[in-house]
């Protein structure tokens, strides 16, 4: 945590984060939720619109957001490399659901995984639940693109890990410049795939439909 770099990659965080619980915190969103919607002229006693500040709240929550809870990390359990495979594994087309942490609209888009593996590997499903997991938070997705790349080096315990991703950000599409067929990339490169003989390789196979 002393590290500078890893702290700057860190999702900011107050110490106190989960001092609540998640019910405790469904109850104090949905009463500031139905406040937006009702400072916005809205009429709650609609029966359309009644149940969605209990909805948003528990979806904040329960889903887009819950990846900032540390107790909901994926558990990885690493296997020893019996098969002694030593080349590129690589998967790719990992669908993504993500929120800007400037606009709080979604980011969707693809991530492309690879690894290299030394002793370990982890299961395959492993890859999209890590995804998963660093996605569902505020984001933004250099620093999405890097705690995913962080996550899988540490798991698997070397350093030859590649992570692409490519999205739509909503509100740059619908909103600011309208901008509707812009998408950002992102990349992180680790240990050989920071040689093009790897990176090209590993591009080769996300171009490769
Ligand atoms: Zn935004």
């Amino acid at each position: 945590m002393d590290d500078h770099i890893m702290s700057s990659l860190e999702t900011p965080l107050r110490p106190d984060a989960f001092d609540l619980s998640d019910n405790e915190k469904i109850e104090i969103i949905e009463e500031h939720f139905r406040k937006i919607m009702d400072t916005l002229g809205l009429d709650l006693t609609d029966d359309s619109l009644k149940g969605t500040p209990q909805r948003v709240a528990k979806m904040y929550v329960k889903e887009i957001f819950h990846g900032l809870h540390p107790a909901n990390k994926p558990v990885l359990r690493r296997f020893e490399n019996k098969y002694k495979y030593n080349h590129m594994l690589v998967e790719r087309d990992i669908t993504l659901y993500s929120s800007c942490e400037h606009h709080f609209v979604p980011i969707i888009g693809k991530a492309h995984v690879a690894y290299i593996p030394n002793e370990h590997v982890i299961g395959l499903s492993k890859l999209n639940r890590i995804v998963q997991y660093y996605a569902r938070r505020p984001q933004v997705q250099e620093r999405m693109t890097m705690q995913i790349a962080n996550e899988l080096k540490q798991s698997l315990q070397t350093d030859n890990v590649a992570v692409m991703i490519e999205a739509d950000h909503l509100c740059v599409m619908s909103r600011g410049v309208n901008d509707v067929t812009s998408s950002t990339i992102t990349a992180e490169y680790g240990g050989l795939f920071e040689q093009d003989q790897y990176r090209n390789e590993f591009l080769m196979h996300i171009r490769k439909k």
